[in-house]
């Protein structure tokens, strides 16, 4: 039987979403397969824990954002667990399976040349490269240039075959510590990083949104992962540190046109350059 890793980080306040994330996957999620659940986490106990295929972690809560951005590190620690297993997959704590998913669907492929699992995110399946979310700062190892990349995918569901992730996660980790030697965060943490990664390859299998469908969203998918709104359930600017600061209108204009236009005309300018991933 094919052997599933479910690797799943729940620090601080996250740990309400466990059970919900749990028995839902449990439920429906590659249920032909063996699935085993690593929980990161810094709660004494955890629902399920005397489940045998449910591995209680201790992990410290970091303060964000090392809490999501030293993930790599974190599932590091239990590499040579880890390694036995066929496919490791990483699930963000907020994330419930709402109907069944297949191995079928959902596995790499590696005789079509997948390796790793991604999820196209739902703000960028419709739009173009020059208009992703990438690091675009050249002094981060994320940086992507304007006239780069392919597809951008969200950093809460994303796996492969065991080699495969354990792979990226070294290289990501190393990336993440020489960004923090030079005092830079790249602009969405993990998800910054492994874009970038993605961005450098072509050996994955793309989902869509189906598999990461935040509630209340409508888009034409059928969804098959939902993604809980997590401010239902904790304070999530105490968590980050952010007061919602009202703009003013020229602030908002010149966001509208930085989100819209900007983009074009730094996609030319990198193209005249010729930058290129470095
Ligand atoms: N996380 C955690 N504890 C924290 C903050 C984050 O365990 O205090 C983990 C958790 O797995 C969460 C992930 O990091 O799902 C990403 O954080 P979040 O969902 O807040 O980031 P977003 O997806 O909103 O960028």
């Amino acid at each position: 039987m094919t052997k599933i890793g479910m690797l799943y980080l729940c620090t601080g306040r996250y740990n309400v979403f466990w059970p919900d994330f749990y028995h839902s996957f449990r439920e429906k999620f590659l249920t032909d397969c063996d699935r085993e659940f690593f929980v990161f986490t810094d709660a004494p106990h955890i629902e399920g824990e005397s489940d045998p295929a449910v591995h209680r972690i201790p992990q410290q809560a970091y303060d964000w954002p090392y809490s999501t951005l030293r993930r790599f590190s974190v599932f590091l620690s239990q590499e040579k667990v880890l390694r036995d297993f066929d496919y490791l997959f990483f699930f963000n704590a907020n994330l419930v399976c709402s109907k069944p998913i297949t191995s079928q669907e959902f596995l790499p492929r590696p005789a079509l040349g997948e390796n790793l699992l991604l999820v196209q995110q739902p703000g960028f399946w419709d739009k173009t490269p020059p208009f992703f979310s990438y690091e675009r700062r050249r002094c981060s190892t994320a940086y992507v240039p304007y006239n780069c990349g392919s597809a951008y995918v969200t950093g809460g569901l994303n796996g492969g075959t065991a080699r495969a992730f354990l792979t990226m996660c070294r290289v990501l980790e190393s990336r993440t510590e020489e960004d923090l030697h030079n005092g830079v965060i790249a602009i969405w943490h993990d998800e910054s990083q492994l874009n970038r990664y993605v961005a450098e390859r072509r050996d994955y299998r793309l989902l869509s949104p189906a598999y990461w469908y935040p509630e209340g969203w409508r888009m034409p998918f059928d969804p098959k992962i939902i993604v809980r709104n997590k401010a239902r359930f904790i304070d999530v600017g105490a968590v980050k540190h952010q007061t919602i600061q009202p703009q003013s209108l020229p602030a908002r204009k010149w966001e509208a046109f930085r989100q819209n236009y900007l983009p074009y005309l730094c996609c030319l300018r990198d193209t005249v350059l010729r930058r290129k991933l470095k």
